[in-house]
């Protein structure tokens, strides 16, 4: 593989600060957060350049990454970068106001684009698997997924009549770099959780940046800690080592027993990638070996497992615990696994975001350059000025002020709508401009967007006109924030769910305080979820056509 691992490699760290080597503040974002996206704050496993999300890297090789950072630090402020799946393959004329640069991660022609022609590709060093944000350098560590998590838990608990989730357990499993977001999600609604995973490195690391609260290797204690939790009505999150596909079955048994009370189960395991999900009877130290040696038998275990681990949440659901899956394909999987009922229970989207997307609300982020935590704290007060009336974005960003443990450069995300998020992007470049702020803000986004993704067992499952697999939307988000005038645009194949599953795009845009910015900052900003919501009006979804009525987005034929 042309991954190398270089044991000897200093560590990534992006530069903080206002001085600039790039000629623009366009390539200096993208370097720095290429950067970030490989700080060993931020990334799962640096080393082999993984940032998050089973295998998604930020660039492909080594000799790929020091060519990017290189390239990025020469590249003349009207030239752009094309990378081709983590490699920087050519520089461009092109103008100031078009990206500085353009990426197109793990796309593959329909009918080749299955997990063993891309590993084979991926192999011959020809291609590498880019997830959302890893490749397209805008991953901000766990807290990214934090939010959404957050307003998920929040849509779960009004969904059952409660004003929080105080008096509930959830049952997950999956602490890695996003799933790991899931026990403090939880604990931010008040609620109490217990989270399985096999590697306990991995719940370590949740503990020691205050995203769990303790962790054991022992069930019985783990049981009685989160019921008393419950019982109390305390927010309490607490992780136990061990297999998914062996844990749940087994607490299903107690459930059945009447010896334990689960409210809600999910599960956010790496299921998406088969190599990435552990069968049972596998130890950890063995699982890349055994993976690597025989994928096609490996997959063959790793579905079998799954099909156990989702019968067991499918039990839960007869049961009568709020069951649903978590944007990571294990329905999918599992059907393949043997499992008939797989599909028993629904998507995240479809149960509880898809209200949001109608108005093109989603994940809004930013990350300040400057590297000083006090940019992020005066950013936050200027959202909340902006937004007096909105009580929950009020909530989120006082509690993420007072918790959220920042992993590399300081970032917040908080989730805005159609003709909100350009008013965030302005006065954050107002403040840029007026020095009262240290440094440039970088203004990105998930894929999981309202406009940005076509997913059919996630943000598209289930659409009210069945267009569910059509993939024209992505590209057409990518096409117009690029012609709006973003820093960066993105377009990934596979993402969260996996090969041949779905299509999305990304964009991130810079406010270094000059006017061109604040022009850029205007259209793309306002640009970017306005394709939510004409995707939602398109899909014949009210909520949309309200919304773009209200908000004058021109729809030409909107009353058809
Ligand atoms: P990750 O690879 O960082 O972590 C996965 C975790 O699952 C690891 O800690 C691993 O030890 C654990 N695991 C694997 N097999 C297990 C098993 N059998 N039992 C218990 N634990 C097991 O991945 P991540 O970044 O946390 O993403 C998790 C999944 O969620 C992926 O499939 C990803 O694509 C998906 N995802 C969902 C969303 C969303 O919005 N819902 C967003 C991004 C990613």
């Amino acid at each position: 593989s042309d991954v190398v691992n270089t044991p000897a490699r200093p560590p990534v760290r992006a530069p903080r600060g206002a001085e600039r080597t790039a000629k623009s503040w366009g390539a200096e974002a993208a370097k720095r957060m290429l950067m970030n996206n490989l700080d060993p704050e931020v990334a799962e496993h640096p080393e082999d350049l993984v940032v998050y999300g089973g295998t998604g890297r930020a660039a492909r090789s080594w000799a790929a990454y020091d060519a990017i950072v290189r390239t990025l630090d020469e590249l003349e402020p009207d030239e752009t970068l094309l990378v081709q799946s983590g490699k920087p393959v050519g520089v461009f004329r092109t103008h100031e106001w078009a990206p500085r640069v353009l990426i197109a991660n793990s796309n593959l022609v329909g009918d080749w684009a299955t997990w063993p022609e891309f590993r084979r590709l991926e192999e011959l060093g020809l291609t590498m698997y880019g997830q959302m944000t890893a490749g397209s350098w805008i991953y901000i560590g766990t807290q990214g997924i934090l939010q959404g998590t957050y307003e998920t838990f929040a849509a779960v608990a009004r969904s059952l009549g409660r004003e929080s989730l105080a008096g509930t357990l959830t049952l997950t499993a999956g602490a890695g770099g996003m799933g790991g977001a899931q026990p403090l999600a939880v604990t931010l609604n008040d609620g109490a959780v217990l989270i399985v995973d096999v590697d306990e490195s991995r719940l370590r690391r949740r503990v020691e940046h205050g995203y769990l609260d303790e962790y054991t290797t022992d069930l019985e204690t783990a049981v009685a800690r989160v019921s008393a939790a419950k019982a109390a009505g305390e927010a309490r999150s607490v992780g136990v080592v061990g297999n998914a596909a062996e844990v749940f079955p087994e607490l299903l048994g107690r459930q059945v027993a009447g010896e334990i009370a689960i409210d809600i189960v999910t599960d956010q395991t790496s299921a998406h990638d088969p190599l990435a999900y552990l069968p049972i009877g596998i130890p950890v130290a063995e699982w890349k070996d055994a993976a690597a040696s025989d994928p096609a038998a490996f997959t063959d275990r790793a579905r079998a497992s799954m099909a156990a681990h989702v019968a067991a949440m499918v039990g839960f659901q007869d049961a009568g615990a709020a069951v649903f899956d978590y944007g990571n394909s294990i329905r999918r999987e599992a059907e393949l696994g043997g499992f008939e009922r797989a599909f028993a229970f629904p998507g995240f989207v479809p149960a509880y975001i898809r209200p949001q997307f109608e108005e093109g609300r989603g994940p809004f982020r930013w990350v300040a350059l400057s590297g000083d935590p006090a940019d992020i704290a005066k950013t936050d007060r200027a959202v909340m000025e902006l937004f007096p009336a909105d009580a929950g974005l009020r909530r989120w960003l006082t509690r993420a002020g007072e918790t959220v443990h920042f992993e590399g450069l300081p970032a917040r995300i908080c989730w805005l709508g159609y003709k909100e998020r350009h008013l965030a992007g302005l006065r954050f470049n107002e403040m840029v401009a007026s020095g009262e702020l240290a440094g440039p803000i970088v203004i990105g986004r998930d894929h999981l967007d309202a406009g940005s993704v076509a997913s059919p067992y996630r943000e598209t499952e289930a659409m009210a006109d069945g267009s569910d697999a059509i993939a024209d939307w992505p590209l057409l988000n990518a096409l117009l924030n690029t012609a709006s005038g973003a820093s960066w645009v993105s377009i990934h194949h596979g993402g969260g769910v996996g090969i041949g599953r779905s299509i999305h795009a990304g964009q991130v845009t810079v406010a270094d305080g000059t006017d061109l910015a604040a022009e850029k900052i205007e259209r793309v900003l306002t640009n970017d979820p306005g394709t939510g919501v004409m995707r939602h009006v398109d899909a014949g979804y009210e909520r949309a056509r309200e919304v773009a009525r209200e908000r004058r987005l021109t729809i030409p034929m909107l009353d058809t």
